[in-house]
């Protein structure tokens, strides 16, 4: 069975400090696109697993969230394709069609359950790369194994449960994944 690297995408691919809408303000974060190549050369499937909220404030529609999705694949090259899932949902929206709570909202573990199903994944062979809590608890929901990339404001201890790595850099995920992957 395939197994994947389930990547949150705000602050963890790209940086984003509020509700990205334009592909013209995406900038990949330092190390990523090597980071992402060398994952794919191990094997990994790449799936990329974001809350989209702003969809549902109205900040911006579906349609900008693919064109965003659209620039980040053409920023890292088409030789290391992309899954991307996203979650327009938020039980707070300000547009009717969006506001509720969804399954595939993180902490919920919807999108990783819908790759699986789709890409044919071991989840248990899987681990998930993110800046915030929620990525943790979807990610060990799904059974994946953990890397909290930790930046001022995220502390490994304040998750409810232990991350099983603690990063700050995207080439130091990348590195506990190789390590874990050559030691079989
Ligand atoms: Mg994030």
């Amino acid at each position: 069975m395939t197994a994947a690297i389930f990547l949150d995408r705000d602050d963890t691919l790209i940086s984003n400090d509020g509700d990205l809408g334009d592909p013209a303000e995406v900038v990949l974060l330092d190390g990523v696109s090597q980071g992402l190549e060398r994952l794919r050369s191990m094997g990994f499937e790449l799936v990329v697993v974001t809350n989209q909220g702003g969809v549902a404030r109205g900040r911006y529609e579906e349609k900008d969230v693919m064109l965003v999705h659209e620039r980040i694949q053409e920023l890292v090259g088409e030789t290391t394709p992309l899954h991307f899932y996203y979650c327009p949902f938020h039980p707070k929206g300000t547009v009717q069609e969006y506001t509720r709570e969804h399954p595939w909202r993180k902490p919920a573990p919807g999108m990783f359950y819908a790759a699986a199903q789709r890409l044919g994944l071991d989840l248990s062979q899987c681990w998930v790369i993110g800046d915030q809590h929620r990525d943790m608890e979807a990610g060990r929901s799904a059974g994946c194994r953990t890397i909290l990339f930790s930046r001022p404001g995220t502390r490994a201890d304040e998750c409810k449960k232990a991350p099983d790595h603690t990063v700050d850099s995207f080439g130091q995920a990348v590195e506990v994944i190789g390590l874990a992957v050559s030691e079989g």
